[in-house]
């Protein structure tokens, strides 16, 4: 797994540029995206040595002795979306080779250059033949793998309805454990007391990184009255600054670029175009940018209704809204009123209020004055709607293993009767 690792560095210009060839991230995106899946391929290595099971001294009214051992599940599979295929890749292969388990991986139809190439390095690095196999297709491909009757889990990035089809073809079939990591609604919560300039900087420039193509970017805004005009000014400023930045995505120096496709920016054009035809107030952006390619301007809309489809659905682009609050309890409420559950950030100088208020988010991740940044040490993943199961950290590790108890009698009648 470490000559993996180093030979994934090694080839960190070409495998961003396959990345943003496949689906517009520019290579400057794809290059941190890699150095991230890096980290988590050492930090797995070093797991592969040091699973232990645990033993337990006679407790049992007839002494006998329990082990608990941890073995791998089998032949183990993996589901991904487009949006960022060394990460998902990472968060998937890593754990679950460490732990000892072969692997089929079906990247996105829409972005598997990348991950072909991963096939290679594999080779090069020494792994076996079978233990890693890439299988590229769209959703047929993913539908066989979720019903295989031999692949004992399944973790699974992607939509929630995909989602779901894939936790009922894991339950018609052979019941295997399944592994959703889903969309979101994420809030970003902006309290009076917040720096607003750091506030401005992460809930703009953090949230428009891949275009807002990030399961858990911070979408919904909601800011306290009191400094919703100052908060708003710079959103503007800042959203029209980036709008100016957008370029083509094999550029070394760009860091906006297009959507990911011809079918992703016209989802995005039909959210744009709805709220406006419900007369939403446009704050920045609203419509393409250019007419080439898959550019599409950074959005902001203004105050819109709490029902709206904007206001509600997964974008997933350079779409943001912002609602206001008046006090803290409002903002929790208005926060954890989605059917989602996967990030959130609290933006405020009380440490004492950023904890309460993590401790009150329904949410898998929490930013405390910043976009929460992913790390190989904790767990990922969300809560209600935007999955089941964690990913990355121990607990991704964990999930690829199942627990074997076995009892000791160290008494056995033939021992008894001597
Ligand atoms: P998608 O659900 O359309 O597709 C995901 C994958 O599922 C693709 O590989 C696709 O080929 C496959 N697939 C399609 N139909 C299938 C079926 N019936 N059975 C099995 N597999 C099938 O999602 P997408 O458009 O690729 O990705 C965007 C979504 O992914 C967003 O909702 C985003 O929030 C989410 N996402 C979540 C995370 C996370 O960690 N929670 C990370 C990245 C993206």
């Amino acid at each position: 797994m470490l000559r993996f690792a180093d030979l994934l560095e090694a080839s960190t210009e070409r495998m961003a540029e396959l990345e943003s060839v496949a689906m517009g991230q520019p290579v400057s995106v794809a290059k941190k995206a890699i150095a991230g899946g890096l980290s988590v391929w050492r930090y797995y290595a070093g797991w592969a040595g040091k699973i232990r099971g645990d033993s337990f001294m006679p407790t049992e009214a007839d002494g006998s002795y329990k082990l608990v051992q941890y073995e791998p599940l089998g032949v183990c599979a993996g589901i991904c979306a487009w949006n960022g295929s060394h990460g998902l890749a990472a968060w998937k292969l890593a754990p679950a080779l460490a732990a000892g388990n072969t692997y089929v991986l079906k990247p996105s139809e829409k972005s598997p250059l990348a991950l072909l190439e991963y096939g290679r390095l594999f080779a090069e690095a020494g792994f076996p033949p079978g233990v890693v196999n890439i299988v590229p297709g769209a959703g047929p491909t993913g539908s066989a793998i979720a019903s295989h009757m031999d692949i004992a889990k399944v973790a699974f990035t992607g939509s929630a309805a995909v989602g779901r089809a894939v936790m009922e073809a894991a339950a018609a079939s052979n019941l295997k454990t399944v592994t959703l990591e889903l969309g979101g609604k994420s809030p970003a919560l902006v309290f009076a007391d917040a720096d607003l300039a750091n506030a401005v900087q992460h809930t703009s420039a953090g949230f428009l990184r891949n275009s807002g193509q990030v399961c858990f970017a911070s979408s919904r805004v909601l800011v306290h009255e009191s400094v919703a005009d100052e908060y708003v000014r710079g959103v503007k400023a800042a959203f029209e600054a980036a709008r100016l930045q957008m370029a083509h995505s094999l550029r070394p120096e760009t860091v906006y670029g297009p959507v990911a496709d011809r079918k992703q920016f016209e989802r995005i054009m039909g959210f744009l175009d709805h709220a406006k035809a419900e007369g939403t107030q446009v704050l920045a952006g609203g419509g393409r940018l250019g007419d080439q390619g898959t550019f599409v301007e950074p959005t902001v809309f203004l105050n819109p209704d709490l029902g709206s489809r904007v206001y509600r659905e997964e974008i997933f682009g350079p779409v943001l809204s912002i609602n206001t609050f008046r006090d803290e309890d409002e903002a929790v409420r208005l926060a954890n009123d989605t059917s989602y559950g996967l990030g959130s950030s609290v933006y405020t100088s009380d440490l004492g209020r950023a904890l309460r208020v993590a401790d009150k988010m329904d949410a898998g991740t929490v930013g405390i004055n910043g976009v929460f940044i992913t790390s190989a040490q904790t767990p990922f993943g969300g809560f209600k709607q935007s999955g089941t199961g964690k990913e990355s950290g121990e607990e991704g590790l964990r999930a690829y293993l199942r627990a074997k108890t076995i009892h000791i009698n160290m008494h056995p009648l033939s021992s008894a009767k001597q």
